[in-house]
Protein backbone atom coordinates (compact mmCIF):
# COMPACT_ATOMS: atom_id res chain seq x y z
CA UNK A 1 0.00 0.00 0.00
CA UNK A 2 1.32 3.66 -0.91
CA UNK A 3 -0.21 7.16 -0.32
CA UNK A 4 -0.03 10.14 -1.66
CA UNK A 5 -0.93 13.58 -1.93
CA UNK A 6 -4.88 14.52 -1.09
CA UNK A 7 -3.59 17.71 -3.55
CA UNK A 8 -1.56 16.11 -6.31
CA UNK A 9 -2.58 13.80 -9.51
CA UNK A 10 0.79 11.96 -9.05
CA UNK A 11 1.06 8.59 -8.52
CA UNK A 12 1.24 6.83 -5.02
CA UNK A 13 4.96 7.06 -4.07
CA UNK A 14 5.26 6.96 -0.09
CA UNK A 15 5.05 4.24 1.94
CA UNK A 16 3.22 3.65 5.45
CA UNK A 17 6.72 4.14 7.32
CA UNK A 18 7.85 7.76 5.32
CA UNK A 19 4.51 8.89 5.41
CA UNK A 20 4.11 8.42 9.03
CA UNK A 21 7.61 9.59 9.67
CA UNK A 22 7.19 12.95 7.54
CA UNK A 23 3.81 14.17 8.80
CA UNK A 24 2.46 15.99 5.63
CA UNK A 25 3.01 15.84 2.20
CA UNK A 26 5.74 18.40 0.67
CA UNK A 27 2.67 20.49 -1.42
CA UNK A 28 1.19 21.05 1.82
CA UNK A 29 -1.66 18.33 1.11
CA UNK A 30 -2.09 15.09 3.78
CA UNK A 31 -1.11 11.76 2.81
CA UNK A 32 -3.86 9.45 1.70
CA UNK A 33 -3.63 5.16 0.86
CA UNK A 34 -3.66 5.07 -3.01
CA UNK A 35 -6.83 2.89 -2.75
CA UNK A 36 -9.29 1.10 -0.14
CA UNK A 37 -8.56 -2.13 1.63
CA UNK A 38 -11.32 -3.83 1.83
CA UNK A 39 -13.15 -5.51 5.02
CA UNK A 40 -15.25 -8.65 4.35
CA UNK A 41 -18.29 -9.73 6.52
CA UNK A 42 -16.46 -13.06 7.83
CA UNK A 43 -13.25 -11.19 8.41
CA UNK A 44 -15.66 -9.04 11.04
CA UNK A 45 -17.19 -12.08 12.14
CA UNK A 46 -13.71 -13.85 12.79
CA UNK A 47 -13.08 -10.61 14.92
CA UNK A 48 -15.97 -10.62 17.12
CA UNK A 49 -14.65 -13.78 18.85
CA UNK A 50 -10.63 -11.32 19.29
CA UNK A 51 -8.90 -8.76 21.80
CA UNK A 52 -9.16 -5.27 20.98
CA UNK A 53 -5.16 -5.57 20.05
CA UNK A 54 -5.35 -8.35 17.98
CA UNK A 55 -8.86 -5.96 16.01
CA UNK A 56 -6.50 -3.49 15.91
CA UNK A 57 -3.22 -5.07 14.42
CA UNK A 58 -5.44 -7.18 11.54
CA UNK A 59 -6.95 -3.64 10.93
CA UNK A 60 -3.60 -1.86 10.50
CA UNK A 61 -2.16 -4.58 8.90
CA UNK A 62 -4.17 -3.54 5.63
CA UNK A 63 -3.09 0.16 5.53
CA UNK A 64 0.49 -0.60 6.95
CA UNK A 65 1.81 -3.20 4.59
CA UNK A 66 5.62 -2.10 5.28
CA UNK A 67 5.67 -3.35 8.86
CA UNK A 68 5.04 -7.19 9.63
CA UNK A 69 1.90 -8.51 11.41
CA UNK A 70 3.99 -9.43 14.55
CA UNK A 71 5.43 -5.51 14.47
CA UNK A 72 1.95 -4.73 15.04
CA UNK A 73 0.82 -6.94 17.24
CA UNK A 74 3.81 -6.05 19.72
CA UNK A 75 2.75 -2.72 19.28
CA UNK A 76 -1.11 -2.84 19.60
CA UNK A 77 -0.86 -4.86 23.01
CA UNK A 78 1.88 -2.62 24.62
CA UNK A 79 -0.76 -0.05 23.23
CA UNK A 80 -4.03 -0.74 24.35
CA UNK A 81 -2.67 -2.89 27.77
CA UNK A 82 -5.14 -3.31 30.65
CA UNK A 83 -2.77 -1.71 32.64
CA UNK A 84 -3.10 1.57 30.75
CA UNK A 85 -6.45 0.82 29.53
CA UNK A 86 -8.21 0.47 32.55
CA UNK A 87 -12.07 -0.68 31.79
CA UNK A 88 -10.90 -1.82 28.04
CA UNK A 89 -9.52 0.06 25.23
CA UNK A 90 -12.91 1.14 23.77
CA UNK A 91 -16.32 -0.52 25.26
CA UNK A 92 -19.29 -0.10 24.25
CA UNK A 93 -21.94 0.90 27.30
CA UNK A 94 -25.48 1.18 26.92
CA UNK A 95 -27.21 4.25 26.68
CA UNK A 96 -30.87 4.27 26.46
CA UNK A 97 -33.26 2.80 23.52
CA UNK A 98 -30.76 2.38 20.46
CA UNK A 99 -27.55 4.62 21.88
CA UNK A 100 -24.76 3.00 22.80
CA UNK A 101 -22.38 5.19 23.96
CA UNK A 102 -18.37 3.82 23.11
CA UNK A 103 -16.39 5.01 25.38
CA UNK A 104 -13.01 6.25 24.42
CA UNK A 105 -11.25 7.21 27.28
CA UNK A 106 -9.96 5.00 29.05
CA UNK A 107 -6.50 5.24 28.40
CA UNK A 108 -3.58 7.24 30.48
CA UNK A 109 -4.64 10.72 30.26
CA UNK A 110 -8.36 10.29 30.21
CA UNK A 111 -9.37 11.38 26.71
CA UNK A 112 -9.54 9.74 23.43
CA UNK A 113 -6.72 11.59 21.92
CA UNK A 114 -5.14 8.51 23.70
CA UNK A 115 -6.60 5.89 21.35
CA UNK A 116 -3.93 7.15 18.16
CA UNK A 117 -1.54 8.67 20.94
CA UNK A 118 -0.34 5.49 22.51
CA UNK A 119 0.06 3.39 19.27
CA UNK A 120 1.32 6.25 17.28
CA UNK A 121 4.92 6.68 18.66
CA UNK A 122 5.58 3.04 18.48
CA UNK A 123 4.87 3.38 14.68
CA UNK A 124 7.48 6.30 14.61
CA UNK A 125 10.20 4.52 16.45
CA UNK A 126 9.63 1.43 13.75
CA UNK A 127 9.25 4.11 11.04
CA UNK A 128 12.86 5.71 11.85
CA UNK A 129 14.27 2.58 11.26
CA UNK A 130 12.49 0.97 8.35
CA UNK A 131 13.36 4.78 6.91
CA UNK A 132 17.34 4.06 7.20
CA UNK A 133 16.77 7.36 9.65
CA UNK A 134 19.68 7.20 12.16
CA UNK A 135 19.15 10.17 13.81
CA UNK A 136 16.64 10.95 17.40
CA UNK A 137 13.50 12.93 16.26
CA UNK A 138 12.75 15.25 18.66
CA UNK A 139 9.46 15.70 18.92
CA UNK A 140 8.08 19.48 19.73
CA UNK A 141 4.40 20.40 21.35
CA UNK A 142 2.84 23.41 21.36
CA UNK A 143 -0.51 22.95 23.69
CA UNK A 144 -3.22 24.15 25.50
CA UNK A 145 -3.51 21.62 27.34
CA UNK A 146 -4.57 18.63 26.57
CA UNK A 147 -3.24 17.45 23.48
CA UNK A 148 0.39 18.14 25.35
CA UNK A 149 -0.31 15.93 28.20
CA UNK A 150 -1.71 13.11 25.58
CA UNK A 151 1.44 13.51 23.63
CA UNK A 152 3.72 13.13 26.88
CA UNK A 153 2.12 10.24 27.84
CA UNK A 154 2.58 8.53 24.40
CA UNK A 155 6.08 9.36 23.82
CA UNK A 156 7.41 8.79 27.16
CA UNK A 157 9.64 5.43 27.02
CA UNK A 158 9.75 5.20 23.41
CA UNK A 159 13.12 4.50 21.66
CA UNK A 160 14.70 6.94 19.38
CA UNK A 161 12.52 9.79 20.35
CA UNK A 162 12.02 12.87 23.17
CA UNK A 163 9.65 14.99 23.01
CA UNK A 164 9.28 18.63 24.81
CA UNK A 165 6.13 20.42 25.41
CA UNK A 166 5.65 24.03 25.85
CA UNK A 167 2.65 25.17 27.35
CA UNK A 168 1.35 29.23 28.15
CA UNK A 169 2.07 29.76 31.81
CA UNK A 170 -1.21 31.13 32.41
CA UNK A 171 -3.27 29.67 29.49
CA UNK A 172 -4.40 26.13 31.10
CA UNK A 173 -6.01 24.67 34.01
CA UNK A 174 -4.71 23.92 37.63
CA UNK A 175 -5.38 20.21 36.20
CA UNK A 176 -3.65 20.58 33.53
CA UNK A 177 -0.60 22.22 34.64
CA UNK A 178 -0.25 19.45 37.28
CA UNK A 179 -0.54 16.89 34.54
CA UNK A 180 2.11 17.64 32.75
CA UNK A 181 4.31 19.07 35.66
CA UNK A 182 4.60 15.54 36.70
CA UNK A 183 5.22 13.84 33.53
CA UNK A 184 7.21 10.76 34.12
CA UNK A 185 9.82 9.05 31.49
CA UNK A 186 13.26 9.91 30.72
CA UNK A 187 13.39 11.40 27.50
CA UNK A 188 10.64 13.80 27.87
CA UNK A 189 10.81 17.92 28.74
CA UNK A 190 7.90 20.17 29.74
CA UNK A 191 8.63 24.27 29.81
CA UNK A 192 5.82 26.80 30.15
CA UNK A 193 6.23 30.02 28.14
CA UNK A 194 5.47 33.63 29.19
CA UNK A 195 2.83 34.40 26.85
CA UNK A 196 -0.52 32.84 25.60
CA UNK A 197 -1.14 29.72 23.08
CA UNK A 198 -0.58 31.33 20.08
CA UNK A 199 2.47 32.45 21.59
CA UNK A 200 3.54 29.46 22.50
CA UNK A 201 2.49 27.78 19.10
CA UNK A 202 4.17 30.76 16.89
CA UNK A 203 7.64 30.07 19.30
CA UNK A 204 7.19 26.15 18.03
CA UNK A 205 6.92 27.00 13.97
CA UNK A 206 9.84 29.25 13.95
CA UNK A 207 12.02 26.60 15.40
CA UNK A 208 10.38 24.42 13.16
CA UNK A 209 11.49 26.76 10.00
CA UNK A 210 14.71 28.10 12.24
CA UNK A 211 17.76 26.54 9.51
CA UNK A 212 20.50 27.16 12.39
CA UNK A 213 19.00 25.24 14.74
CA UNK A 214 18.36 22.33 12.28
CA UNK A 215 21.81 22.34 11.30
CA UNK A 216 22.58 22.04 15.01
CA UNK A 217 20.15 19.51 15.79
CA UNK A 218 21.69 17.65 12.72
CA UNK A 219 24.90 17.67 13.75
CA UNK A 220 23.73 16.42 17.03
CA UNK A 221 22.08 13.68 15.42
CA UNK A 222 18.65 14.87 16.19
CA UNK A 223 15.94 15.94 13.71
CA UNK A 224 12.50 17.78 13.99
CA UNK A 225 9.37 16.18 14.15
CA UNK A 226 5.61 16.69 15.18
CA UNK A 227 2.98 14.91 16.64
CA UNK A 228 0.19 16.46 14.53
CA UNK A 229 -3.23 15.32 14.47
CA UNK A 230 -3.17 15.22 10.49
CA UNK A 231 -0.80 12.48 10.51
CA UNK A 232 -1.96 9.54 9.12
CA UNK A 233 -0.37 7.59 11.84
CA UNK A 234 -2.94 9.22 14.62
CA UNK A 235 -5.41 9.03 12.00
CA UNK A 236 -5.22 4.73 10.66
CA UNK A 237 -5.85 3.66 14.37
CA UNK A 238 -8.64 5.38 14.90
CA UNK A 239 -10.39 3.38 11.96
CA UNK A 240 -10.12 0.10 14.12
CA UNK A 241 -12.89 0.94 17.39
CA UNK A 242 -15.50 1.26 14.53
CA UNK A 243 -14.60 -2.10 13.70
CA UNK A 244 -14.41 -3.43 17.09
CA UNK A 245 -17.88 -1.54 18.47
CA UNK A 246 -20.24 -3.02 15.27
CA UNK A 247 -18.26 -6.49 16.63
CA UNK A 248 -19.56 -5.52 20.19
CA UNK A 249 -23.06 -4.73 18.61
CA UNK A 250 -23.01 -7.97 17.19
CA UNK A 251 -21.65 -10.10 20.03
CA UNK A 252 -24.49 -8.27 22.31
CA UNK A 253 -27.17 -9.76 20.08
CA UNK A 254 -28.01 -5.95 18.94
CA UNK A 255 -27.01 -6.41 15.08
CA UNK A 256 -26.63 -9.69 13.03
CA UNK A 257 -23.61 -9.38 10.63
CA UNK A 258 -24.55 -7.22 7.69
CA UNK A 259 -26.88 -4.85 9.82
CA UNK A 260 -26.62 -1.47 9.52
CA UNK A 261 -25.78 0.95 11.80
CA UNK A 262 -25.07 5.01 12.65
CA UNK A 263 -22.29 6.74 14.26
CA UNK A 264 -22.52 9.76 15.83
CA UNK A 265 -19.10 12.16 16.48
CA UNK A 266 -18.46 14.97 18.46
CA UNK A 267 -15.94 16.24 15.92
CA UNK A 268 -13.14 19.55 16.15
CA UNK A 269 -10.40 18.66 13.23
CA UNK A 270 -12.71 15.67 11.32
CA UNK A 271 -9.92 13.26 12.09
CA UNK A 272 -12.40 10.88 14.38
CA UNK A 273 -15.24 10.88 12.05
CA UNK A 274 -12.85 10.66 9.00
CA UNK A 275 -11.63 7.60 10.43
CA UNK A 276 -15.76 6.15 10.54
CA UNK A 277 -16.30 7.27 6.56
CA UNK A 278 -12.65 5.34 5.56
CA UNK A 279 -14.14 2.20 7.81
CA UNK A 280 -17.44 2.19 6.10
CA UNK A 281 -15.90 2.75 2.52
CA UNK A 282 -13.66 -0.74 3.17
CA UNK A 283 -17.06 -2.56 4.12
CA UNK A 284 -18.21 -1.98 7.59
CA UNK A 285 -22.04 -1.47 7.47
CA UNK A 286 -21.93 2.21 8.44
CA UNK A 287 -25.72 4.33 7.04
CA UNK A 288 -25.54 7.72 8.48
CA UNK A 289 -22.45 9.27 10.14
CA UNK A 290 -23.89 11.80 12.14
CA UNK A 291 -21.25 14.99 12.51
CA UNK A 292 -21.87 17.06 16.16
CA UNK A 293 -20.76 20.79 16.62
CA UNK A 294 -20.79 23.46 19.40
CA UNK A 295 -21.46 26.61 18.74
CA UNK A 296 -18.54 26.66 16.45
CA UNK A 297 -21.25 24.99 13.90
CA UNK A 298 -18.81 25.60 11.00
CA UNK A 299 -19.44 22.22 10.10
CA UNK A 300 -22.53 21.92 10.23
CA UNK A 301 -23.28 24.76 8.10
CA UNK A 302 -21.28 23.18 5.56
CA UNK A 303 -23.05 19.75 5.61
CA UNK A 304 -26.15 21.38 5.31
CA UNK A 305 -25.29 24.12 2.65
CA UNK A 306 -21.78 22.73 0.87
CA UNK A 307 -20.47 26.41 1.60
CA UNK A 308 -17.18 26.38 4.15
CA UNK A 309 -16.88 29.78 5.00
CA UNK A 310 -14.26 30.47 8.22
CA UNK A 311 -15.24 33.83 7.98
CA UNK A 312 -17.26 34.19 11.05
CA UNK A 313 -17.22 34.95 15.03
CA UNK A 314 -15.08 32.53 16.90
CA UNK A 315 -16.73 30.92 20.57
CA UNK A 316 -14.91 29.56 23.41
CA UNK A 317 -17.13 26.66 24.45
CA UNK A 318 -17.09 24.76 27.45
CA UNK A 319 -16.10 21.74 24.66
CA UNK A 320 -12.65 23.26 24.09
CA UNK A 321 -11.40 20.26 22.00
CA UNK A 322 -14.19 21.44 19.16
CA UNK A 323 -12.99 24.91 19.12
CA UNK A 324 -12.26 25.42 15.71
CA UNK A 325 -12.65 26.87 12.53
CA UNK A 326 -10.23 25.00 10.42
CA UNK A 327 -11.57 21.64 10.65
CA UNK A 328 -8.33 20.25 8.35
CA UNK A 329 -8.60 16.53 8.25
CA UNK A 330 -12.11 17.66 6.02
CA UNK A 331 -9.72 18.02 3.20
CA UNK A 332 -9.54 14.37 3.05
CA UNK A 333 -13.06 13.90 2.98
CA UNK A 334 -12.91 16.04 0.36
CA UNK A 335 -10.14 14.03 -1.83
CA UNK A 336 -12.09 11.41 -1.37
CA UNK A 337 -15.33 12.64 -3.23
CA UNK A 338 -14.05 15.46 -5.02
CA UNK A 339 -10.74 14.21 -6.22
CA UNK A 340 -7.49 15.74 -5.91
CA UNK A 341 -7.64 18.90 -8.55
CA UNK A 342 -10.80 19.95 -6.84
CA UNK A 343 -9.57 19.52 -3.36
CA UNK A 344 -5.97 21.77 -4.05
CA UNK A 345 -8.58 24.28 -5.69
CA UNK A 346 -10.82 23.90 -2.60
CA UNK A 347 -7.63 24.76 -0.46
CA UNK A 348 -6.63 27.36 -2.28
CA UNK A 349 -9.84 29.22 -2.17
CA UNK A 350 -9.84 29.16 1.82
CA UNK A 351 -6.40 30.15 2.36
CA UNK A 352 -7.17 33.20 0.45
CA UNK A 353 -10.84 33.72 0.77
CA UNK A 354 -11.54 31.65 4.16
CA UNK A 355 -14.42 29.91 1.85
CA UNK A 356 -15.26 27.95 -0.69
CA UNK A 357 -18.66 26.19 -1.74
CA UNK A 358 -18.00 22.18 -3.13
CA UNK A 359 -19.56 21.36 -7.05
CA UNK A 360 -23.12 20.08 -6.94
CA UNK A 361 -22.22 16.65 -7.51
CA UNK A 362 -19.68 16.33 -4.96
CA UNK A 363 -22.33 17.94 -1.97
CA UNK A 364 -24.38 14.86 -3.17
CA UNK A 365 -21.78 12.44 -2.55
CA UNK A 366 -21.34 13.91 0.85
CA UNK A 367 -25.43 13.53 1.57
CA UNK A 368 -25.40 10.33 1.17
CA UNK A 369 -23.19 9.40 3.82
CA UNK A 370 -23.12 12.63 6.32
CA UNK A 371 -25.58 14.89 7.99
CA UNK A 372 -24.74 17.27 10.53
CA UNK A 373 -26.34 19.20 13.95
CA UNK A 374 -25.15 21.20 16.38
CA UNK A 375 -25.35 21.96 20.21
CA UNK A 376 -25.21 25.40 22.26
CA UNK A 377 -23.81 25.57 25.68
CA UNK A 378 -27.15 25.41 27.37
CA UNK A 379 -28.04 22.36 25.35
CA UNK A 380 -25.00 21.15 26.47
CA UNK A 381 -25.61 21.47 29.89
CA UNK A 382 -29.02 20.65 29.48
CA UNK A 383 -27.89 16.89 28.09
CA UNK A 384 -25.45 16.64 30.46
CA UNK A 385 -28.17 16.87 33.44
CA UNK A 386 -30.83 14.86 31.36
CA UNK A 387 -28.60 11.93 30.73
CA UNK A 388 -27.27 11.98 33.96
CA UNK A 389 -30.70 12.21 35.71
CA UNK A 390 -32.92 10.16 33.57
CA UNK A 391 -29.86 7.23 32.70
CA UNK A 392 -27.70 7.32 35.60
CA UNK A 393 -24.87 8.23 32.72
CA UNK A 394 -22.32 10.82 33.22
CA UNK A 395 -21.21 12.06 30.33
CA UNK A 396 -18.75 14.97 29.69
CA UNK A 397 -18.91 18.15 27.95
CA UNK A 398 -17.96 16.54 24.08
CA UNK A 399 -20.07 13.32 24.46
CA UNK A 400 -23.17 15.61 25.32
CA UNK A 401 -22.71 17.71 22.31
CA UNK A 402 -22.95 14.52 20.58
CA UNK A 403 -25.75 12.90 22.08
CA UNK A 404 -27.60 16.10 21.88
CA UNK A 405 -26.63 15.66 18.06
CA UNK A 406 -28.15 12.18 18.01
CA UNK A 407 -30.93 13.25 19.47
CA UNK A 408 -31.90 15.57 17.01
CA UNK A 409 -31.35 13.47 14.07
CA UNK A 410 -33.73 10.88 15.32
CA UNK A 411 -36.26 13.55 16.57
CA UNK A 412 -36.21 14.56 12.90
CA UNK A 413 -35.95 11.15 10.87
CA UNK A 414 -37.07 8.85 13.06
CA UNK A 415 -34.09 6.18 12.12
CA UNK A 416 -33.95 3.13 14.57
CA UNK A 417 -30.72 1.74 13.30
CA UNK A 418 -28.23 1.47 16.62
CA UNK A 419 -26.69 4.49 16.65
CA UNK A 420 -22.84 4.23 18.31
CA UNK A 421 -22.01 7.24 20.11
CA UNK A 422 -18.58 8.74 20.26
CA UNK A 423 -17.83 9.95 23.94
CA UNK A 424 -14.44 11.36 23.69
CA UNK A 425 -13.72 12.36 27.58
CA UNK A 426 -13.92 11.22 31.20
CA UNK A 427 -16.52 13.57 32.51
CA UNK A 428 -13.90 14.13 35.18
CA UNK A 429 -11.82 15.99 32.64
CA UNK A 430 -13.86 18.36 31.99
CA UNK A 431 -14.90 18.40 36.02
CA UNK A 432 -16.04 21.32 36.84
CA UNK A 433 -18.31 22.14 34.11
CA UNK A 434 -19.96 18.72 34.54
CA UNK A 435 -20.48 19.24 38.31
CA UNK A 436 -22.13 22.79 37.38
CA UNK A 437 -24.42 21.53 34.56
CA UNK A 438 -25.98 18.82 36.81
CA UNK A 439 -25.81 20.62 40.22
CA UNK A 440 -26.46 23.86 39.41
CA UNK A 441 -23.13 24.73 41.61
CA UNK A 442 -19.78 26.37 41.12
CA UNK A 443 -17.16 24.08 41.67
CA UNK A 444 -14.25 25.36 44.12
CA UNK A 445 -11.73 25.51 41.64
CA UNK A 446 -10.62 22.86 38.96
CA UNK A 447 -8.84 20.83 41.12
CA UNK A 448 -11.18 20.74 43.78
CA UNK A 449 -13.93 20.14 40.91
CA UNK A 450 -12.88 16.30 40.51
CA UNK A 451 -13.39 15.33 44.35
CA UNK A 452 -16.59 17.37 44.22
CA UNK A 453 -17.83 16.03 41.09
CA UNK A 454 -17.06 12.38 43.01
CA UNK A 455 -19.27 12.78 46.10
CA UNK A 456 -21.72 14.39 43.95
CA UNK A 457 -22.17 11.54 42.01
CA UNK A 458 -20.16 8.58 44.25
CA UNK A 459 -18.59 7.84 40.70
CA UNK A 460 -14.34 7.42 40.58
CA UNK A 461 -12.06 9.85 39.98
CA UNK A 462 -10.09 7.59 37.11
CA UNK A 463 -6.91 6.52 37.49
CA UNK A 464 -4.80 9.28 35.18
CA UNK A 465 -6.47 12.18 37.22
CA UNK A 466 -6.73 10.62 40.77
CA UNK A 467 -4.17 12.06 43.50
CA UNK A 468 -2.92 14.58 41.26
CA UNK A 469 -2.07 16.72 43.74
CA UNK A 470 0.10 14.75 45.77
CA UNK A 471 2.32 13.59 42.76
CA UNK A 472 5.94 15.07 42.57
CA UNK A 473 6.54 17.91 40.18
CA UNK A 474 9.75 17.69 37.45
CA UNK A 475 9.18 20.45 35.49
CA UNK A 476 8.77 23.92 36.86
CA UNK A 477 10.99 26.23 33.75
CA UNK A 478 9.17 29.18 32.24
CA UNK A 479 10.90 31.27 29.63
CA UNK A 480 10.07 34.06 27.61
CA UNK A 481 9.40 33.29 23.98
CA UNK A 482 12.72 34.37 22.63
CA UNK A 483 14.14 32.27 24.75
CA UNK A 484 12.06 28.93 23.98
CA UNK A 485 15.01 27.82 20.95
CA UNK A 486 18.04 28.11 23.63
CA UNK A 487 15.50 25.77 26.01
CA UNK A 488 15.32 23.43 23.38
CA UNK A 489 19.45 23.22 23.10
CA UNK A 490 19.73 22.90 26.83
CA UNK A 491 17.26 19.98 27.02
CA UNK A 492 19.09 18.50 24.49
CA UNK A 493 22.57 19.17 26.29
CA UNK A 494 24.34 20.58 22.62
C1 LIG B 1 -9.71 16.07 19.82
C2 LIG B 1 -11.03 15.92 20.46
C3 LIG B 1 -12.24 15.94 19.73
C4 LIG B 1 -12.28 16.21 18.25
O1 LIG B 1 -11.79 15.15 17.47
P1 LIG B 1 -11.40 15.40 15.94
O2 LIG B 1 -10.78 14.13 15.50
O3 LIG B 1 -10.42 16.54 15.96
O4 LIG B 1 -12.63 15.74 15.21
C5 LIG B 1 -13.45 15.74 20.42
N1 LIG B 1 -13.47 15.57 21.75
C6 LIG B 1 -12.33 15.55 22.50
C7 LIG B 1 -12.43 15.39 23.97
C8 LIG B 1 -11.08 15.72 21.88
O5 LIG B 1 -9.97 15.72 22.63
Amino acid sequence: MLYKSTRSQAQAVASAAQVIKQGLAEDGGLFVPESIPTLTQEEIVSLCQESYPVRAAKILAKFLTDYTYEELLADCTAAYHAKSFVGGAAPLVHLHNNFEVLELWHGPTAAFKDMALQIMPRLLSRALVKTGEERTALILVATSGDTGKAALEGYKDIDRVKIMVFYPVDGVSRVQKLQMATQTGDNVNVCAIEGNFDDAQTGVKVIFGDEGMAKKLNENGYFFSSANSINWGRLAPQIVYYVSAYCDLISAGKCKPGDTFNVCVPTGNFGNIFAAYLAKLMGLPIDRLICASNSNNILTDFLRTGTYDRNRDFYLTMSPSMDILISSNLERLLYFTAGSEKTAAYMDALKSNGCYTVDADVKAEIDKNFVGYYADENETANIINETYQSYGYLSDTHTAVAISAAKQYVAETGDTHPTVIDSTASPYKFANNVYRSITGKEATNDLDALDELSAATTTEIPYPLAGLASRAVRFTEVVKRDEMADAVLKYLNI
